[in-house]
């Protein structure tokens, strides 16, 4: 068993009452490491650090472009410690080593881009109505930036955060999810080495109704960017509004992965693969829908399941496995239960839906047919590789069908057809559109959901502005104030 430990300022921490929370390991079901079980004092004694960070001279002095070199120093020190960090997520959430490593490896690149935005940030002179006013605009960090994280991909989503957020200025408290925090501890003391002031990054570890909700309801946080669960991003927003703190929040969905009739099935095989059963099933963006035309649907299964039925279940560390096991035993029990539940409500089993007879919280990729849209399993967001499939006779159909859901995360549509492909992009929606491509996100792309899959954007040029706010100044440059008692 080994301990890792949380970053306040420049201390490493246990929790003030000396309480942990243990992490299991999915693949061998053992315990392997603790991280403190954080209380309300930590959380506030985490802010206390960012805030005093905000304006030391040390952070608050440092020029925009200083602050951008600072993040590109740290993005070449993730470089340099990607294999040992995407190990430890694996260790926490039994994602596979090569989909972790490839996000480690990924990882600088937000880091250059935020930084290479730092110095960018730039207010306006306007040439106003207003006679004899020199008018202008800045933009300013917002304070104490709260990021909470799930533990699907806990150092790329954070990262969502993270890069632009002290790109602005702002200084940030990192609540990283209790089922994957490890990789978290070890990677914040990778921005004291690059140079950042003790207090610009602070990791508090532990629950989210105790640490998590302590950091959201106190009064010297700004902002607070949520990823997560429904129920979870509901209560996060339900607590900042008794503040007026502004929020992101990127939430769950049941993204639809429509497959025309024209569609490349051996290519749409494998982007409903990517969809679902990558990851274990276990990303937001999961296209846990198959809407499939009905011409097409019994050679599309056909393909699917024999694709599946070559994929490779086992160790998420080595190299060639492709399916690992989900990430607790709690979400093992979900996903099965789900199964049961189409089987319930009228749903056929084409391939898979049983746990596997070893060790590990191993689900088989299921494949369900026969689904319609109104069952349990079309409406609500598993986080398994649990695959819905339902027939459509027409485009408008496809649509109606994908757009009648309370999410809006993602959508993709499969077709050789460029007008119809245009006429889906533009009716779906959906927060991003993949034509002949799924499960592709970049560094420089905003993403975020439509309707209840969140708030706000994350990613991209424009969403830093999420982490600063505006401040208009009038200079009056004449010597007079004229009647003082009306609104110039
Ligand atoms: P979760 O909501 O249970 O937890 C997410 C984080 O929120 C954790 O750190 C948790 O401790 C914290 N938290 C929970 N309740 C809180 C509260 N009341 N106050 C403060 N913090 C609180 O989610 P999870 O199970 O870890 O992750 C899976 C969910 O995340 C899925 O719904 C998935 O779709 C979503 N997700 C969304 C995206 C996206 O970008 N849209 C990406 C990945 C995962």
């Amino acid at each position: 068993m080994r301990d890792f430990y949380m970053l306040i300022g420049e201390e490493e921490r246990q929790a003030s009452d000396g309480r942990w929370v243990v992490s299991v390991n999915p693949y061998t079901e053992k315990s392997w490491a603790r991280i403190p079980r954080a209380t309300a004092q930590d959380a506030d004694a985490a802010v206390t650090a960012a805030k005093e960070a905000l304006v030391h001279p040390e952070w608050a002095g440092l020029s925009a472009s200083e602050r951008g070199a600072l993040l590109r120093r740290v993005g070449d020190l993730i470089a340099e410690n990607a294999e040992a960090l995407s190990e430890l997520e694996v260790l926490d959430n039994g994602k596979l080593k090569a989909e972790m490593l490839q996000q480690m490896n990924y990882l600088p690149q937000h880091y250059y881009y935020y930084g290479g935005l730092a110095d960018k940030i730039e207010g306006a002179v306007i040439p106003s109505d207003k006679k004899g006013m020199f008018t202008h605009t800045v933009h300013e960090p917002l304070g104490v930036v709260v990021a909470i994280t799930p533990w699907n991909s806990p150092l790329l989503l954070t990262t969502w955060k993270l890069a632009p957020a002290l790109a602005a200025g702002n200084t940030v408290v990192i609540k990283p999810s209790e089922h994957a925090s490890v990789s978290m501890t070890v990677f914040a003391k990778l921005f004291l080495e690059a140079g950042f002031p003790p207090g610009v990054v602070n990791v508090v570890t532990g629950y989210g109704h105790e640490c998590g909700a302590a950091l959201v309801d106190h009064p010297d946080v700004a902002k607070v960017a949520f990823t997560g669960g429904d129920q979870g991003g509901r209560a996060v927003y339900r607590a900042a509004a008794d503040h007026l703190k502004p929020v992101t929040l990127e939430l769950g969905g049941k993204s639809p992965n429509i497959v025309c009739e024209d569609a490349d099935i051996e290519q749409a095989v494998k982007g409903a693969v990517s969809g679902v059963f990558a990851a274990t099933g276990q990303t937001c963006m999961a296209g846990s829908r198959l809407l499939v035309h009905r011409s097409r649907e019994a050679e599309f299964v056909a393909a699917l399941t024999e694709f599946i039925a070559q994929a490779k279940l086992g160790d998420p560390m080595q190299a060639d496995t492709q399916i690992g096991p989900v990430a607790t035993k709690d979400q093992y029990e979900k996903v099965l239960s789900y199964v049961d539940i189409a089987l319930s409500e009228g749903a056929h089993r084409a391939y898979g839906g049983k746990a596997l007879e070893r060790t590990g919280y191993f689900v088989e990729p299921t494949v369900l047919t026969n689904v319609t849209n109104d069952m349990r399993v079309a409406r609500e967001e598993i986080f398994g590789p649990v695959l819905s499939v339902i027939a459509f006779d027409d485009d408008e159909e496809a649509i109606a069908i994908a757009n009648d859901t309370p999410y809006g995360l993602a959508a993709g549509v499969w077709t050789k057809d460029l007008p119809r492909a245009f006429r889906y992009t533009s009716a779906l929606q959906a927060g991003t559109v993949w034509v002949n491509a799924y499960r592709v996100v970049s560094y420089a792309v905003p993403f975020g959901g439509f309707k209840k899959s969140g708030i706000g954007r994350e990613n991209g040029q424009e969403m830093i502005r999420e982490y600063l706010q505006t401040k208009s100044v009038f200079i009056n440059l004449g010597s007079s104030v004229p009647d003082p008692f009306v609104l110039r």
